[in-house]
């Protein structure tokens, strides 16, 4: 075997195995229900598989426009406008994605050089770090404050430097469930006025938010939409994490140089996907409804669980939420994690690893994007820890 025998120095060298991985193996293993990784185990719509079906079986098999197809970035633009009145010119200023984070990399491949700074709150998804190092950028952490999640505004500006090119945010927010509001976003963009620093705004929750909370998209606030791309993923707003299709909103000049990134790390995502969901999001009511949707489980969720020894911490939205079971062990996140599934048969995410230095808060994070027996079972399992 002609084996490559040169030495191979990673780009990543921390990079092992996704946490999400990891516990859903686990859970695999020790027949655990599994609230690990953020999928939901419940169908998704007939009428967009129809949907789906029906483009399929008429021909629209080849590859996608590098743009999306166009009726899909009309109807973004029309959801765009009606759900926030911002406007983006469906041909300069949307591109469709194969999913979230393939427009997160992009995005960040687009703008980010060697040695430039991007600016991350943890904790934080795990893709965002890595993307950056790929392209030999470097990350500036700045700590959302324990227990609330809220950003330290005062801390921000001590970051920024001629180096600092992006922060990069989440609303709602994986694995907190913590939302920003108004005056967070409006403090954002007074202190990003004159520079000339790019905000990615992953926005893949927009629609999982609680309470009739307004999600505060960067698309809200004019001066700050004039400097971000933002993120959506409709694998996410339709229970089809499968599917793997998201977009990109950008004014046109950020949007460009998006597109010169994105045509050579994918081209073009699913076209009878693409298709579906255009006819699919025309209609509000098929994404309005979601907030309650999901706020009905995290509701069960607490209900299930509040006798037990567990304590819960603030969710807003996403469908994640963080217990802290620091009146139960002292063990480390990790170490709890895994002995719950192999003692108790449940699974859930340590926080520790949203983190670079694995701060241990003594917090899991459960996944409720499950059916009503499955929360269910899970609530009974965490009652008698
Ligand atoms: N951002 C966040 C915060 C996420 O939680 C996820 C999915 N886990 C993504 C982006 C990626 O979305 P997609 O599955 O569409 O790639």
């Amino acid at each position: 075997m002609d084996l490559f025998r040169g030495n191979i120095q990673s780009k990543l060298p921390q990079t092992g195995t996704s946490i999400f991985a990891v516990m859903t193996g686990l859970a695999k293993e020790h027949n655990a229900v599994n609230l690990s990784q953020g999928f939901p185990d419940f169908p998704i719509s007939e009428e967009l598989i129809d949907r789906v079906t029906y483009y399929m079986k008429s021909g629209y098999n080849q590859y996608a426009p590098m743009t999306g197809v166009a009726e899909l970035r009309n109807a973004i633009s029309q959801m765009f406008k009606l759900n926030h009145g911002a406007d983006y010119h469906p041909d300069k200023e949307i591109n469709i994605t194969a999913g979230g984070t393939q427009a997160l990399y992009a995005a960040i491949a687009a703008f980010i050089r060697k040695d430039d700074e991007v600016i991350i709150f943890e904790p934080a998804y795990d893709s965002y770090a890595p993307a950056v190092q790929l392209n030999g950028g470097i990350v500036k952490y700045a700590q959302l404050e324990f227990p609330g999640f809220r950003i330290n505004w005062d801390e921000l500006p001590r970051m920024f430097n001629h180096r600092t090119k992006m922060v990069i945010i989440n609303t709602p927010h994986n694995p907190t469930g913590s939302v920003l509001d108004e005056e967070d976003m409006l403090r954002l963009e007074r202190m990003l006025k004159g520079r000339d620093i790019v905000v990615l705004s992953d926005e893949v929750y927009e629609h999982l938010i609680f309470e009739d909370i307004q999600h505060q998209s960067v698309c809200r606030f004019p001066n700050l939409a004039r400097k971000s791309l933002l993120v959506g993923s409709f694998g996410k707003t339709f229970h089809a994490t499968g599917w793997k299709t998201g977009f990109v909103l950008a004014p046109d000049n950020l949007m460009r140089e998006f597109r010169k990134a994105h045509q050579f790390i994918v081209f073009a995502s699913n076209t009878p996907v693409q298709y579906a969901i255009s006819d699919y999001i025309t209609n509000p009511a098929n994404y309005e409804y979601l907030g309650q949707f999901y706020q009905k489980k995290r509701d069960l969720f607490i209900e299930k669980i509040k006798s037990s020894r567990f304590n819960i911490l603030p969710c807003y939205g996403t469908y994640f939420q963080l217990l802290d079971y620091s009146g139960i062990s002292d063990e480390n996140e990790m170490d709890f994690a895994v002995k719950l599934v192999k003692e108790h048969g449940i699974a859930a995410v340590p926080v520790s690893p949203f983190y670079h230095n694995k701060s241990d808060h003594k917090v899991l994070r459960f996944c409720f994007a499950k059916q009503q027996a499955t929360i269910e079972k899970a609530g009974e399992i965490l009652c008698r820890i």
